[in-house]
């Protein structure tokens, strides 16, 4: 998979995704990730990208001119047109489901807007969806960016050991995860449940699931109202 990413602050984005599992997977090859300098695209001698906003009010907001030649150039460069996301507080939240199906994509270009945001004509020309990593506001979309492509990343193959690491893990399949031990056996006392000393693996993944119910149950429980209604339409 190759991820580019728009946007005015590209050392921010590179700091996060150059390091540990995402960024060992870059260097192996395993995935692609291009962060580029909006500004690089502008054709203002001074590498303005911004103005004020028509209408009056504060801040400024982003030109389209600039991101347009940054996507074409991205464009040009795959051949095809990248499945294209604007990050913003406007856009539909992220999650797990929508992780699960970028990772199937070959290409995404992510556009990460700043001060008040991005003049709307390039959303209109150049954006498939819209994504917001919560219900606040961030000062620009390179966190938001990284989130998002983290998330993807480690879906991607090669990325992770295996797809195991992952589908295992809360929200992949609609339950938070069970507690994980690891040594030593006790603790300031506290020793670890004995199942999982067994090596009995049937009685083990019984009790993963129970304490992931339990856990879903008591820390989500919209989650696990959906867990159960999804559970019992399956077994009709
Ligand atoms: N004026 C915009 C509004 O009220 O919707 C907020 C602009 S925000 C200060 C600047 C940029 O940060 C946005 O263009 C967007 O790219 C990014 N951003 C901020 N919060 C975000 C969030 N929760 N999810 C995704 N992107 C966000």
């Amino acid at each position: 998979m190759r991820i580019d990413i728009a946007t005015l602050f590209p050392e921010m984005c590179e700091a996060i995704l150059s390091e540990s599992i995402v960024g060992r997977a870059r260097k192996k090859g395993e995935l692609e990730i291009y962060c580029h300098q909006i500004r690089d695209y502008t054709n203002d001698k001074h590498r303005r990208v911004d103005d004020i906003p028509y209408g009056g009010g504060m801040g400024m907001v982003m030109q389209a001119d600039p991101i347009y030649n940054c996507y074409n150039a991205v464009c040009e460069q795959l051949g095809a047109k990248p499945h294209t996301i604007y990050m913003t507080p406007k856009g539909s939240v992220f999650n797990q489901k929508k992780a699960v199906q970028l990772a199937q994509l070959d290409n995404i270009f992510l556009l990460c807007g700043h001060y008040e945001g991005v003049d709307q004509r390039i959303l209109d020309k150049i954006v498939d969806e819209e994504i917001s990593i919560g219900d606040y506001v961030l000062t620009g979309g390179e966190l938001p960016a990284a989130v998002l492509t983290d998330a993807v990343a480690r879906m991607c193959d090669g990325v992770l050991s295996s797809p195991e690491c992952f589908q295992d893990e809360s929200h992949f399949g609609g339950l938070l995860e069970y507690p994980q031990y690891t040594r030593p056996e006790i603790w300031q006392e506290e020793a670890v449940p004995s199942v999982l000393l067994s090596g009995h693996h049937k009685n083990i993944a019984e009790w993963r699931l129970k304490k992931s119910l339990e856990i879903t149950k008591e820390k989500r429980p919209d989650m696990y109202e959906a867990y159960i209604n999804n559970s019992e339409k399956c077994q009709k």
